[in-house]
């Protein structure tokens, strides 16, 4: 583990100016108030990869669908994944649904506030065990998210790759130094903060910040070296053929997709992946006889859908298609159902079938 050091002063700086900036500078966000180990746990699940703005509305919505965790252990599935929609990262909402039953059936519904219990629930990892055991029970963890390593390393003026793992532990045991005896809870969330409202990403704002003082980065004028990423490795592009599969002028075919992959246990228009040499109408005649043991006619295009996750660009093609009749069997996705548009509103969706729906509204 590499042993990065704290300018002098910081620890004191983090007393003395950052717990009572952020006692006057934070954002009234709906998390904070009426504070309980399940509304922090949600909210800090919502918050990965996602910006706050966006996760506001889904965070009230979700309150409001399951206000506790009983209640979202006794929901269905779909239920909760139709109010994660367009929140993306669908694994997040699949692993709070069987962690809260977990919580549920092993814990009479309180979340753990033991360590190694709360790590063994599904999608808790060691920033949000340490954002839960923190800001929900008080107990002295750090956490490190992109927020706050942007915060250390300019503040130690680091410029080692954070993509690291090495590198990752360092700054771990950074902040764990940096809270020291400090209260975890509002430390946490005040070096958040600092991040997401001052210690901007592209200018820092250093006129408004409590470590201004003591700030590596800022004393020597080099906050834009700081933090080093080496560059990720460029993403493929995916080539994919889909089937809007018409049975009669109103209804169509849709499949859910297999738990545990890419949206799992979303609904989607039927299809896949483009072989080589192959053209699209042969990709989704073949994909939906491989799916759902269908024989379809591939008539005109919808639409073209492009759309980026994670780790590969997706360029979707659309057809309408003619069903020849025979009864589809769920082979290689979890359920098929027929569908009128109208149905697909109440039926939880990725992003990229989200665009198709729309283009079949536009129709
Ligand atoms: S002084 Fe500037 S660079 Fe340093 S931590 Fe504060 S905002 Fe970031």
């Amino acid at each position: 583990m590499s042993t990065f050091r704290l300018p002098a002063g910081a620890h004191r700086t983090a007393e003395t100016g950052l717990l009572p900036w952020f006692e006057h500078a934070q954002r009234d966000l709906p998390w904070r108030v009426n504070r309980t180990p399940y509304r922090v746990w949600i909210s800090e699940i919502m918050l990965q990869q996602t910006r706050v703005d966006t996760v506001i509305p889904y965070y009230q919505r979700w309150m409001k669908a399951f206000p506790s965790v009983g209640a979202l252990a006794s929901a269905d599935q779909q239920t909760v994944l139709k109010c994660w929609e367009g929140l993306g990262y669908y694994s997040r909402a699949r692993n709070l649904h069987r962690a809260a039953q977990e919580v549920v059936e092993r814990f009479g519904g309180d979340l753990p506030s033991d360590p190694e219990e709360l790590a063994s629930l599904p999608g808790i990892g060691p920033y949000t065990q340490a954002a839960i055991l923190s800001l929900a029970f008080g107990q002295s963890f750090a956490v490190l998210d992109g927020n706050v390593e942007r915060v250390l390393t300019r503040l130690c003026a680091i410029g080692e790759d954070i993509r690291v793992p090495r590198v990752k532990s360092g700054l771990r045991d950074l902040a764990t130094r940096l809270l020291g005896g400090l209260p975890a809870g509002p430390f946490n969330e005040a070096m958040m903060e600092l991040g997401a409202t001052v210690c901007l990403p592209g200018t820092p704002r250093c006129e408004a910040c409590p470590f201004l003082p003591v700030c590596r980065a800022h004393r020597e004028n080099r906050t834009g070296e700081f933090p080093f990423k080496s560059k990720k490795k460029p993403i493929p592009t995916v080539e994919v053929g889909a089937a809007i599969t018409w049975r009669d002028e109103n209804t169509f075919l849709i499949a859910r997709r297999k738990e545990g992959g890419l949206l799992g246990g979303m609904w989607e228009f039927p299809g896949g992946k483009r072989e080589e040499g192959e053209d699209i109408k042969a990709c989704i005649r073949r994909e939906l006889k491989e799916e759902l043991d269908i024989l379809v006619d591939v008539n005109k295009t919808c639409v073209h859908v492009r759309h980026t996750y994670s780790h590969f660009h997706l360029r979707m093609v659309v057809h309408h298609c003619t069903w020849k009749g025979d009864p589809p069997k769920a082979i290689d996705c979890a359920d098929f159902r027929w569908v009128t548009l109208a149905d697909c509103l109440q039926l939880p969706f990725g992003k990229a079938d989200r665009k198709v729906l729309q283009a079949l509204q536009g129709r």
